[in-house]
């Protein structure tokens, strides 16, 4: 089912957690809000579920306004990073619960119960209790109640924050493919920005209690509406410049001419790590610079390069790496680097 969120306000005292928040997540998406702590993720969620009631606002599930609904009337699934399972009920039992409380009849809870264990993978462990499973197990029951009724909205509060990598890895590809296969309109909160990027149709970016920008994995990364977006998500050169038309100039690494143009004065311009060029390859580069090598962090499958242009601000650079490359330049050595127009993103200013 659609959700959709309109000019929601919430204070607490003298702190405004959501100050003028639209957003809609359409029919089977899943949707991320992503923001540093204190932005108002949860607080959101929390209005959205109906644990919490907006001083402004509206909240619409379908064609439902639902603002003043007790959670209990919202036909919302929820996790949270701390599992809240029953510690004294079995997994079944566990899953049984939801089911219960909407009085559905024993024969179907059983068919459902063990339907969930089956999607979840976990047919083997129906009589445990929440303590004798792992923290992924936990949490792969926790996702199973959530969906056991078939709620119209799912929420997703943080749910791998407890995991470590790994599993938190495979689980977040478990979840988004059956949230695909069940076509669950899903809003889910996060800080991490990879995991964002990895498993979202969309991200909305939240600070100080407002959506600061809303799209793609893609769009956010590579068009970000602003520095802050653009220092959040993701690894980023952030250069400050000077633009005359359509040239800009880069301490540095001299005058870079952009299709188009903008506004005059200083401009502030994006250069992910991974763009940025070096050596044979920064040679044909319409803005070059000789920089000096400070560091090199090898990161397995990448390597990482922190590096000084003469005159120019410390980049960092990042460069894929196969088991047969030949090690980059050692710290110290002179190297190559530059940038052509279609590395960069101009970062509006705000
Ligand atoms: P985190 O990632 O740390 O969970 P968040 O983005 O989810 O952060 P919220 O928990 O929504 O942020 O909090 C937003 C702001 O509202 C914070 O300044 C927080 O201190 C404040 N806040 C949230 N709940 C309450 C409350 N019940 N009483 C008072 N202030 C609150």
């Amino acid at each position: 089912m659609r959700l959709e969120v309109s000019g929601i306000v919430k204070r607490f005292g003298g702190v405004t957690a959501l100050n003028g928040v639209d957003l809609a997540v359409e029919e089977g998406e899943f949707l991320t809000i992503l923001g540093p702590s204190g932005s108002g993720k949860t607080t959101l969620l929390k209005s959205v579920a109906g644990f919490e009631v907006p001083d402004e606002g509206v909240v619409r599930l379908g064609d439902q306004d639902v603002t003043m609904a007790p959670a209990r009337h919202r036909n919302v699934g929820m996790v949270f990073q701390n599992y809240a399972l029953f510690p004294h009920l079995t997994v079944a039992e566990n899953l049984a619960f939801p089911l219960q409380m909407r009085s559905v009849g024993k024969a179907e809870i059983a068919r459902r119960v063990k339907e969930a264990l089956a999607l979840v993978e976990l047919d083997a462990f129906a009589e445990r209790l929440p303590r004798q499973l792992s923290g992924g197990q936990q949490q792969r029951v926790a996702l199973a109640r959530a969906i056991i009724f078939g709620p119209a909205l799912l929420l997703l509060d943080e749910p791998f924050g407890a995991l470590d990598r790994k599993l938190r890895e495979s689980l977040q590809l478990e979840v988004r493919r059956l949230q695909r296969r069940l076509r669950l309109t899903t809003l889910f909160i996060t800080h991490d920005q990879e995991e964002a990027l990895i498993m979202s149709d969309r991200i909305a970016v939240m600070d100080k209690g407002r959506i600061q920008q809303l799209g793609t994995p893609s769009e956010v990364y590579d068009f970000p509406v602003s520095r802050f977006v653009a220092d959040f998500i993701g690894e980023s050169n952030l250069i400050e410049g000077t633009a005359q038309g359509t040239e800009v100039y880069v301490p540095g690494f001299g005058a870079l001419t952009l299709p188009q143009a903008p506004a005059s004065g200083p401009v502030t311009l994006l250069l992910r790590p991974e763009a940025l060029r070096l050596g044979a390859e920064a040679q044909a580069a319409p803005c070059r610079a000789q920089a000096t090598v400070l560091e090199t962090v090898f990161l397995g499958l990448s390597v990482k390069l922190r590096l000084r242009p003469e005159g120019g601000p410390d980049l960092l650079a990042r460069l894929p790496l196969r088991p047969s490359d030949p090690p980059p330049a050692p710290d110290g050595a002179t190297v190559t680097i530059g940038f052509a127009p279609g590395d960069i993103h101009v970062v509006p200013r705000g």
